[in-house]
């Protein structure tokens, strides 16, 4: 179990110790290509949240043509190939070969294991064995990987404060089923539960734009975060659609155009804050346009912090992507008047379609509900320790799970312990 997990990669690996009622699979492999020649489809691998992906040496280096030499009580170890002994320090990520040295991104141990991150072996080794090393990576790693890269200027401050904003409430109902079920209330008792597991978080503030059925306008709960200077955002939704086959998850940051027409309408929905279904609205949804919200994107509190937004939204939906069993629909863009205002990264997620059978039946499922649960507050942790590594406040080479960073970090490593 635990082995089959570790393949799935560090953050696949955080949700589904959260999340074990999970489907489990096999889990993507990287082909190893020496001088473009596949030799061996490795499955046991970690991402961690700084996008650095490590291998475990095991089975990888004797198909490299190299002997590794290693043992868990040491921060040395060796690679015997073609008569050379290559020498690597775990502790400061330095390799000797005869007298010349060279940098890497860093290698750790985990239940006596050894990982080494991938420049080690495109670069480091293959230039001393004289080889050309390449790793094929399946589109999801590839994704997985490069969701957590932060923009060069991005906000300086850790993430300490989290604002949750359950969609609708009160007068505002949002998406309705044919039996009844309203999103408001779906969206409150998410943002509840996920309160509940990001509270055990030590060092983070977590508030709700609202704790029970109330209405609130869609300036107020930006404004709300931004009294309590939040460093992060994220409100919650359910779909609907007249198009009972419609279904799947996506998360949106802003932008003033929409990156597709279902988007556009589904911002507009939003945004005028229609209730029931679709149909009733056509007029509204066919005409209404930005235009009346005369609104200029560089005069908006969101424009500074769009490309931390990005990063956020394609952190949620990758992590969902990898659990849930309904349609990945995407890291989309619209104009979402709720993530205008708001002066800190924000994200909106839409976790399923209420009007489709099998997507209502989920999240009406307390035990799926604590699966999207699970997974939004593994997001915002991934976040969070994307920037406080970012920051210094976690070395690269930490693994986040194994040790403890600075005394300082807001961030608790043995974070799937205890959200779990
Ligand atoms: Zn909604």
């Amino acid at each position: 179990m635990v082995r089959k997990l570790r393949t799935l990669g560090l953050g696949v690996w955080l949700i589904l110790l959260c999340a074990a009622d999970a489907p489990l699979d096999v889990g993507p492999a990287l082909s190893i290509l020496v001088n473009d020649r596949p030799v061996l489809q490795a499955r046991d691998f970690l991402i961690h949240n700084n996008g650095v992906l490590y291998i475990c040496v095991n089975e990888l280096f004797p198909a490299l043509g190299a002997k590794p030499d290693y043992s868990p009580d040491l921060t040395i170890f060796y690679l015997n190939f073609d008569k050379q002994r290559l020498a690597a320090d775990l502790k400061t990520s330095k390799v000797a070969l005869g007298s010349k040295s060279f940098k890497f991104a860093g290698g750790f141990w985990k239940d006596s294991r050894l990982y080494i991150s991938e420049d080690f072996i495109t670069g480091v080794y293959a230039e001393a064995a004289g080889l050309k090393i390449s790793i094929d990576k399946p589109e999801t790693v590839k994704n997985y990987q490069s969701a957590f890269r932060l923009p060069e200027k991005f906000k300086r401050d850790p993430v300490k404060v989290v604002v949750i904003d359950p969609g609708h409430g009160g007068e505002s109902i949002g998406a309705t089923s044919s039996e009844g079920w309203r999103e408001k209330d779906l969206t409150l008792k998410l943002a509840l539960k996920l309160r509940d597991r990001l509270k055990a978080v030590p060092g983070l503030q977590v508030y709700l734009t609202r704790e029970v059925d109330k209405y609130m306008s869609l300036e107020e709960r930006a404004e709300f975060a931004n009294k309590l200077n939040a460093d992060l955002f994220l409100s919650i939704h359910a779909n609907a659609c007249d198009e009972k086959s419609a279904s799947g998850f996506e998360t949106f940051f802003l932008s003033l155009n929409a990156s597709d027409e279902d988007s556009r309408k589904l911002a507009i929905w939003e945004n005028l804050e229609l209730s029931g279904n679709q149909a009733s609205h056509s007029k509204e949804l066919a005409h209404g346009s930005l235009s009346e919200l005369d609104v200029i994107l560089g005069d908006m509190a969101q424009s500074e912090h769009l490309a931390e937004s990005e990063v956020f939204a394609k952190i949620i939906q990758n992590n969902l992507a990898l659990i849930m069993q309904n349609p990945n629909r995407g890291v989309k863009q619209a104009p979402f008047r709720v993530l205008m205002g708001a002066n800190m990264p924000a994200a909106l997620v839409e976790v399923g379609f209420l009007t489709n059978a099998k997507d209502r039946k989920n999240m009406l499922d307390e035990k799926h509900q604590d699966k999207i649960v699970s997974i939004l507050a593994n997001s915002i942790l991934d976040f969070q320790e994307l920037k406080a590594r970012k920051l210094g406040m976690i070395r690269n080479n930490e693994t986040g799970q194994t040790q403890a960073g600075p005394a300082a970090a807001p961030v608790n490593p043995k974070r799937a312990a205890q959200i779990r």
